[in-house]
């Protein structure tokens, strides 16, 4: 290398999370080491796809008559693994920013768990994120990038890296486009790597669906390529696996698959993953679109965002179709009839998919469900026209279930009672909690069930849902609900009175904190309950609103109260004797805040204290 080029050897310094992600892969236990070659690989083919794409769509280019292929090479002397890509290569400031940097927005968040948890989580979670290129730093001690940009007339550099905080840059010399990475082993792996025989069995394990050829020193290695477009007889259970694995970098097997072809209305082929884990569902990052576009296998785009809607981000794998061109826009994937056909017919045999899975293995569902039902949800958020679709697959808890059992809502109907109109719910954030509410003690009575809503996104679904088969949702505490008991349907005029002089008398004493007092006709045991005006928001909604205002201020209840209760029906007999009983005052108080406690509402906690305090005081003179 002459002088002038020596001169500009220019060093750099990693970004912290790559120093971080170093430091962990280094000195990982992780024992799947060799899936740095599956990386190294899904590199190159990414940058052939890239670079096959530009040579379609782009005239001005060198090197045009180039094989697009990767060659694996080994230097015995130097303890070197070479791998080769004729793929679109990098320019110095695509080298400095792609490599020396995690593009990869939760890679911080990722770091911080994965430095925490303990090294058999360790293995699970690098093998779940899939680390790239810089696994290649645990099996070598250094790593040589030459690599040279597709772009036309562009200078090659030599990028080198000991896996610690550095790396340097150079020009250098390298006559065609492409990246050759050099991994200059670490002695332990020295013997294994440099064998012939170990690299071939390491890509038939993890690359084996590969769209361009590959060679192991000069020897063409058989893969499939594009699976998708081969006859879903030919196609075993494994096939789908490993491509899988392939695609998603993982060694985890996908939860369920769906290889669909069609030729009319609309060409397309797809084969769609539904991914065993959810990063997502375990607290990091939200997950980017894993349907990769092509058309007639050629990759148009990696995780595309727009050919899915949204909620199905967690959705792996590939679509094909002739119908789109080459160089799409977002605009035409969004609008274009017949990418619409294709994402319609998609997501139909989706649902259908999901459906049957809830139908046969109930158990495999629930655990699609733990991982993926916020992504339902949102779905019935924001896609109106899927809703109804959507709708059969949620899954609820229930007041006539044990506590760990969800039901859907075909279930709920199936059992209504017969003159039943709604479907009755309840929102709250504990299970144990809602079984002991009030507001249920009608329905118990009347043996009419309850759906538990426990997420709070669930309140937003029923508000988008409306209805279900003809059949509106009901909020339990809104439902007009009687006990039509004869007990209730009192002939006693006194008792009549008296009992509205309580009410009024209460309407006084709760003045601006109350819509409205009432007597109960929905209550057993209670003294008393808030309850809703029709149409209303629940508390459960009203707190999640709160949350991102702090100046909202919750709706004001009805409190009804319940005749039969003995603690109501002392105070009535207070209130008709001295009606201007201080002691009366703060039983009435106390009554309300209770209730404003148990729905975690209550402001002034400690001066409800402080009466509660004196109420004890005086039930204690009385012992
Ligand atoms: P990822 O592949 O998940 O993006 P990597 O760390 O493996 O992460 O690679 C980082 C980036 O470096 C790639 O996205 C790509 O832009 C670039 N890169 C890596 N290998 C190659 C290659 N062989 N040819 C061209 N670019 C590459």
């Amino acid at each position: 290398m002459s002088e002038e080029i020596k001169e500009k050897k220019e060093k750099h310094e990693f970004q912290t999370e790559v120093k971080q992600l170093l430091d962990i892969l280094v000195y990982s236990l992780y024992k799947n080491r060799e899936v740095f070659l599956r990386e190294l690989i899904s590199n190159a083919v990414d940058a052939l796809n890239k670079v096959h794409f530009q040579l379609l769509t782009e005239k001005d280019m060198d090197n045009k008559d180039l094989d697009l292929r990767i060659n694996i090479s080994f230097n015995q002397t130097q303890k070197k693994l070479i791998i080769e890509d004729t793929g679109i290569g990098m320019t110095r400031k695509e080298l400095i920013d792609n490599i020396g940097t995690i593009a990869h927005s939760g890679a911080a968040q990722f770091l911080k768990k994965l430095s925490k948890s303990d090294s058999k989580d360790q293995m699970s979670l690098i093998g779940q994120f899939g680390v790239g290129f810089y696994s290649s730093f645990m099996v070598a001690r250094e790593i040589r990038i030459i690599t040279r940009s597709s772009r036309k007339k562009s200078t090659a550099y030599l990028w080198t890296s000991k896996g610690d905080k550095n790396f340097t840059l150079e020009e250098t010399v390298k006559k065609t486009r492409g990246t050759r990475i050099e991994l200059i082993l670490k002695k332990e792996h020295e013997k294994d790597l440099l064998d012939k025989f170990t690299i071939k069995n390491i890509i038939d394990t993890h690359s084996k669906f590969l769209p361009f050829p590959i060679y192991v020193e000069g020897d063409k290695i058989e893969s499939t390529e594009a699976i998708w477009t081969q006859p879903k007889a030919s196609l075993k259970k494994e096939d789908y696996n490993h491509f899988y694995q392939f695609i998603n970098h993982t060694k985890e097997e996908p939860e369920t698959y769906l290889h669909l072809s069609s030729d009319a209305p609309v060409q397309f082929h797809a084969v769609i993953f539904v991914p065993k884990t959810s990063l997502e569902a375990l607290g990091f990052i939200k997950t980017e679109p894993g349907i990769d576009l092509y058309s007639q296998k050629v990759l148009i785009q990696k995780g595309n965002k727009d050919i899915m809607p949204e909620y199905m981000r967690f959705l792996v794998g590939v679509i094909d179709s002739e119908d789109i061109p080459l160089n799409i826009s977002r605009e035409t994937i969004q609008n274009n009839i017949k990418i619409d056909k294709i994402r319609k017919h998609i997501l139909k045999k989706i649902f259908e998919k999901l459906e049957s899975i809830k139908k046969i293995d109930r158990e495999e569902y629930l655990s699609l469900w733990e991982k993926f039902h916020r992504n339902l949800k949102e779905g019935v958020i924001t896609d109106f026209d899927n809703r109804s679709k959507i709708a059969p697959l949620l899954l609820f808890y229930s007041s006539k279930e044990s506590k760990d059992k969800l039901i859907d809502l075909n279930e709920y109907i199936s059992r209504m009672e017969k003159d039943q109109k709604e479907i009755y719910y309840t929102t709250g954030h504990e299970l144990d909690s809602l079984e002991k509410s009030p507001a249920l003690e009608a329905f118990k009575k009347k043996d009419l069930e309850v759906l538990f809503l426990v997420d709070p996104l669930d309140e937003f679904v029923i508000e988008h849902l409306r209805e279900f088969k003809g059949k509106s949702f009901k909020i339990a505490e809104g439902a007009d609900i009687k006990l039509d008991d004869k007990e209730t349907e009192e002939k006693d005029t006194d008792l009549i009175k008296d009992l509205n002089d309580f009410v009024a008398y209460l309407k006084k004493v709760y003045g601006e904190r109350v819509e409205d007092v009432r007597l109960s006709k929905r209550l057993v045991d209670s003294p008393c309950i808030l309850v809703h005006r029709a149409g209303g928001p629940s508390i459960q909604m009203e707190k999640v609103i709160k949350m991102s205002n702090k100046d909202y201020a919750f709706t004001k209840r009805i409190i009804e109260i319940n005749q039969k209760n003995n603690l109501i029906k002392e105070m009535v007999r207070i209130h008709k004797a001295s009606p201007k009983s201080g002691e009366l005052n703060k039983l009435a108080n106390q009554l309300l805040e209770n209730m404003l406690l148990r729905e975690g509402i209550l402001e002034d906690m400690d001066g409800s204290i402080l009466r509660l305090q004196d109420i004890m005081l005086i039930a204690a003179k009385k012992i």
